[in-house]
């Protein structure tokens, strides 16, 4: 019987929170493997978040994803953090063990599945840009580090920020400049700029300054303006460059939880058929 009794509920929280393609990837991920989970969206903006993390413990909520503005007040929250989360100071997922709630981040290992089962691409001795330094770019900084490239250069407009996640690559980490771009092999989009509902853009001084064959370009929005991919990977298609969006590292992310949460493999393929169906119907609908 589903949903009855027995069955498990997860969710996503955050804000805001209406336009998540979590629920379809995970409750496409459950049916896929007759698993007795339900997931569903929560609605928590940052003054409610201490609230909605106690009554998550309370109700014995089984799975949680974390997503803006939540996941630093989720690192609080939590009773203990994996090696990840505690570096990066903020948990995307949590999982309950009988009373306790332990927080990850899969947001970085997410992408490295992104890099590698959709680009074919290893990290290891490359030089990679970043650019931004908010959450995504930390977990994706720290990475690409873990993964033994050679150069992880962070370039932001707020160069305290650009020195915090730059510092997470360790020796192999500094702040750069928009025209490092063009030495890259690896080039990623950590910023919002080009995001549906997102406004203003200095990044044609960086599209310009790309080297184009033989560069992988990934863009971490997975909600363009418009159809089709983001202006940033335009220019950088344009330019001759690979090019790899944000779906991916969204669903390698979620299906990262899925497995913490069930301790089952995740229907990888499933869910990206799951996120593209319900990503087309989104942009059908907006535009
Ligand atoms: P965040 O913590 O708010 O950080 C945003 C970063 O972008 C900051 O470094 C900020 O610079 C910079 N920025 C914002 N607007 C800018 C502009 N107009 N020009 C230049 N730089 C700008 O956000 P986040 O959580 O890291 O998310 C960043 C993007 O990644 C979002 O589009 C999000 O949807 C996406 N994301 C994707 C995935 C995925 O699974 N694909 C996962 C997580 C996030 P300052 O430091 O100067 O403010």
């Amino acid at each position: 019987m589903w949903p009855g009794a027995k069955t498990q509920v997860a969710a996503v929280v955050g804000h805001p929170i209406r336009h998540s393609l979590s629920p379809v990837l995970h409750n496409a991920a459950f049916a896929a493997t007759r698993s007795n989970w339900v997931f569903l969206a929560f609605d928590v903006d940052v003054g409610a978040g201490e609230d909605a993390f106690a009554g998550a413990r309370a109700l014995g909520i089984d799975g949680l994803s974390v997503t803006m503005p939540l996941k630093d007040t989720a690192a609080r929250c939590v009773d203990a953090l994996s090696a990840t989360a505690a570096r990066l100071h903020a948990v995307n997922t949590v999982v309950r063990e009988n009373t306790r709630l332990v927080g990850h981040n899969t947001d970085g290992e997410g992408f490295l599945d992104s890099l590698r089962v959709e680009a074919s691409w290893e990290p290891g001795g490359r030089r990679c840009v970043v650019l931004g330094a908010g959450g995504a770019a930390r977990a994706v900084v720290l990475a690409l580090a873990g993964a033994g490239a050679a150069e992880v250069t962070v370039v932001n407009r707020t160069a305290d920020r650009a020195e915090v996640a730059a510092a997470l690559a360790g020796a192999v980490g500094r702040v750069g400049i928009a025209a490092d771009a063009a030495a890259a092999d690896l080039v990623v989009n950590a910023t919002p700029v080009g995001m549906a509902g997102t406004k203003g853009t200095d990044w044609e001084l960086v599209t310009s300054r790309l080297a184009g064959a033989g560069q992988l370009v990934v863009d971490l929005v997975y909600r363009p303006v418009g159809a089709g991919p983001t202006p940033f990977l335009a220019a950088a298609a344009a330019q001759g460059a690979a090019t790899l969006g944000g779906l991916g590292m969204l669903v390698h992310q979620a299906a990262r939880a899925f497995t913490l949460w069930t301790g089952q493999p995740a229907p990888v393929a499933v869910m990206v058929e799951a996120a593209e169906a319900a990503q087309r119907s989104q942009e059908a609908a907006e535009n």
